[in-house]
């Protein structure tokens, strides 16, 4: 789903990523662990391009996405990212959070389709019969899209126990709240994959496990995630693949079992030493 090939990130002269190589097969979990800046969560950003990489390539779905000329918005739709601070927008309420990003696009989808019907009627006006071309069908309105979305976001909240907070703003949830309704908003747009940076980490330590939960449920449900995290029980047991960056680069790529009781990289052995 998604090739990693010789990956590069500078800022400025600061080379923060040397030639990153991955691949992310469907319903992989890739676990992301490494010391505080190694490179973690620009690899991540680079994934979707929030960051755009100064080398390589990231092929999406037979899309190279860092190729400039892409339209990125078109792929990045079909990635999800949640974030170590939650990133709700404090200012909606947890339905309009949920709902924002899905309901948006899938009604630009329609007026982008009208608009394109308009050119091809159009250009058929001037068209021989044998060479028209067909309209793009419209199947819904935006009231019918609104109220999809709408259904599908109140079944999401329903589903983590929040649906009495639909209404409330963020700010009156608590951060497990907050963390696992940024979790459905990004689940909303049905992604393909869900890049998670260090989730649980801004989290009292009692809300940890109910947001660990709702990943491994994702995890389970063949969901594709890469998770950038401290939680070495999630890596050791969730995960299918664990990746170890040092200094900007995968230094170890291995099952959790193998990761975890037989680590080659000196590196890598000195940072178990010392979290284990
Ligand atoms: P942590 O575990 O602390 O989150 P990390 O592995 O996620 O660390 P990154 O945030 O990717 O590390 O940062 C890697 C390096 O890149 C750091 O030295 C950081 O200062 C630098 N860096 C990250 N973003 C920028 C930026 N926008 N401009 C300049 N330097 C940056
Ligand atoms: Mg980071």
């Amino acid at each position: 789903m998604i090739d990693v090939i010789n990956l590069q990130k500078s800022f400025g002269d600061k080379e923060i990523l040397k030639g990153i190589n991955v691949t992310i097969n469907k319903g992989d979990i890739v676990a992301v662990l490494g010391p505080s800046g190694s490179g973690k969560s620009t690899f991540l950003r680079c994934l979707n391009c929030m960051e755009d990489p100064t080398g390589g390539s990231i092929i999406f779905n037979g899309v190279d996405i860092a190729d400039m000329k892409v339209d990125i918005n078109q792929h990045r739709r079909h990635m999800g990212m949640v974030f170590q601070h939650f990133n709700l927008y404090n200012n909606k309420t947890v339905l309009q959070n949920v709902m924002m990003a899905p309901a948006y696009l899938r009604c630009k989808d329609i007026d982008k389709a009208k608009k394109k019907n308009r050119m091809i009627k159009f250009k058929n006006m001037f068209r021989g019969s044998d060479k028209k071309e067909e309209l793009i069908p419209i199947t819904e309105t935006k009231e019918q899209i609104k109220k999809e979305v709408k259904e599908q976001a109140m079944a999401l909240l329903k589903r983590i126990g929040l649906e009495d907070k639909a209404d409330v703003y963020p700010s009156t949830l608590s951060g497990g709240q907050k963390q696992r309704v940024a979790i459905i908003r990004s689940m909303a747009m049905n992604p393909d994959v869900i890049l998670f940076d260090e989730p649980t980490s801004a989290l009292d330590p009692e809300m940890v496990g109910e947001v660990l939960e709702l990943m491994k449920d994702l995890a389970k449900e063949g969901m594709t995630m890469v998770v950038v995290t401290h939680e070495m029980g999630f890596a050791r047991e969730v995960a299918s693949r664990v990746l170890f960056i040092d200094d900007g680069q995968i230094k170890e790529e291995a099952a959790p079992a193998e990761f975890f009781e037989h680590p080659k990289d000196p590196r890598l052995q000195e940072f178990l030493s010392k979290i284990l």
